[in-house]
C-alpha cells in the first residue's frame, strides 16, 4: 500500500520529525515536530496537499519544545502523546497496543520506556518501519540518568519490543548527531556497541552508568514546555506574519498573493528585479514598481526603506523568491515574493504601467 514518507531535520537540535501519510485520504500524522520547524513543515504538508491530523511525540523531550500546539493551533491538528507522559493538553492519550489510524494506513504503539516512562515507539502497520523516539538511536540509545530514567527498564524496551521486530524493519530514531540517518533491527542486533552483539543486561547497565553527558542546554525550558504539549506564551520570531498574510513556503520564502498586493501596494515597495528591457516590455510592470535588477540588488539594497514592506517582484516569481533572500540577508525583516511574479499578476487581469 502507498505512503507518502518523508524525513525532516532540525539542525540546532539535530531532531528528526517524520511525516507520513495515506496518499488515498490525504490523511497525515507528523512526528516529533520541532517548534521551531513548524512553519517549514505545515507548509509542506500544505505543498503535498495532505491533511494533518495528528502531531505524534515519541516522548517529553528535553532538548527542544515540540510543535504540538502552534501546529493545533494553526492547521486543527490533534495531539496524540503517551497517557504514561504525565502531560497536560494531550487530545489523545496513548496506551502500548494503540492503533494510530491516519486514512488506510495505521501506526501501532508500543510502550519503550527506560530513557523516560513515557516513551512509546511507532510502528508502521506492515512492520516495514518504527519510529523509535529516543528508546534506540542509531548505534547508540537516549541517556536514562534523567527523567525518570532506567537502564534495566530501556534494556528490556529494546530487546522485547523493538528488536522483536523484523529484522529488515527500518529503524528511525528522533536524533542523530553525526548526520546518520536510518537503520535496521538486523543492523542494530548486530552492531548497536551498547547493547548489540553478546551484550547481556548487566553490560549495557554498566555502559549506561558512565556515559559522563552534559545537562542538555535546553532541558530546563523544554520539559515544563513540553508537559504542556507546547503550550506557552513565546511563539518563534519566525511565525510573525502580522505585517501580511504570507505563504511560507517549504523552500524558504514568504509569498503573497497578487490580489493583496494589488490592494495594498501603496503601503509597500514594490521592488520589480527583472532586466530594464523586461520591465518595459509587453508585460509591463506594476505601477510604482521601483526597478533594482537581480544583480544590482546586494549592492543597491541600503537605498530602500527599512520600515517599509517590501514585495519583490519578477516575471514568474523565480527571481524574485531570490531577490527575497538577498534583502533577508541584508537585515530587511518584511519582506515577501509576489507569487507566479508578472505572470500571475496579468492572469488575474490587475494593472500594470
Ligand atoms: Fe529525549
Amino acid at each position: 500500500m502507498d505512503l507518502v514518507f518523508r524525513q525532516l531535520q532540525d539542525q540546532s537540535s539535530s531532531t528528526y520529525t517524520y511525516l507520513l501519510a495515506d496518499p488515498s485520504s490525504g490523511e497525515a500524522v507528523l512526528i516529533d515536530p520541532v517548534l521551531e520547524q513548524a512553519r517549514r513543515d505545515a507548509a509542506l504538508v500544505r505543498e503535498l496537499g495532505l491533511k494533518l491530523k495528528l502531531t505524534l511525540d515519541t516522548h517529553v523531550h528535553a532538548d527542544h519544545v515540540t510543535a504540538a500546539a502552534i501546529l493545533k493551533k494553526t492547521t486543527g491538528s490533534r495531539i496524540a502523546l503517551s497517557a504514561a507522559s504525565g502531560a497536560q493538553n494531550i487530545d489523545v492519550p496513548l496506551h502500548h497496543g494503540d492503533r494510530i489510524q491516519f486514512g488506510r494506513r495505521h501506526l501501532e504503539a508500543r510502550a519503550t520506556p527506560g530513557h523516560t516512562n513515557g516513551c512509546m515507539t511507532f510502528v508502521l502497520d506492515d512492520g516495514s518501519m518504527a519510529f523509535t523516539g529516543d528508546a534506540l538511536l542509531i548505534r547508540g540509545c537516549g541517556r536514562t540518568d534523567f527523567q525518570q530514567g532506567s537502564a534495566e527498564a530501556l534494556y528490556r524496551s529494546i530487546k522485547e519490543q523493538i528488536f522483536a521486530l523484523p529484522e529488515n524493519c527500518l529503524l528511525f530514531p528522533a536524533h542523530d548527531y553525526r548526520g546518520l540517518t536510518a537503520t535496521s533491527v538486523a543492523e542494530e542486533m548486530r552492531f548497536n556497541p551498547r547493547i548489540g552483539g553478546a551484550r547481556s543486561e548487566q553490560d549495557f547497565v554498566g555502559y549506561m552508568a558512565n556515559l559522563g553527558l552534559p545537562h542538555p542546554k535546553q532541558m530546563d525550558a523544554a520539559v515544563p514546555a513540553n508537559l504542556e504539549c507546547g503550550f506557552i506564551e513565546a511563539a518563534p520570531p519566525a511565525l510573525d506574519a502580522s505585517w501580511a498574510p504570507l505563504r511560507y513556503t517549504y523552500s524558504g520564502i514568504d509569498e503573497l498573493d497578487a490580489e493583496w498586493v494589488a490592494e495594498h501596494r501603496r503601503e509597500l515597495q514594490i521592488v520589480d528585479v527583472r532586466e530594464p528591457r523586461e520591465y518595459t516590455s509587453e508585460l509591463g510592470h506594476i505601477p510604482g514598481a521601483r526597478l533594482v535588477p537581480l544583480g544590482a540588488l546586494a549592492g543597491q539594497a541600503e537605498a530602500l526603506d527599512k520600515t517599509v514592506p517590501i514585495v519583490t517582484v519578477c516575471r514568474s516569481g523565480g527571481r524574485s523568491a531570490q531577490a527575497v533572500t538577498i534583502l533577508a540577508r541584508a537585515g530587511f525583516g518584511k519582506v515577501a515574493n509576489l507569487a507566479g511574479g508578472m505572470l500571475e499578476w496579468h492572469a488575474r487581469g490587475l494593472p500594470t504601467d
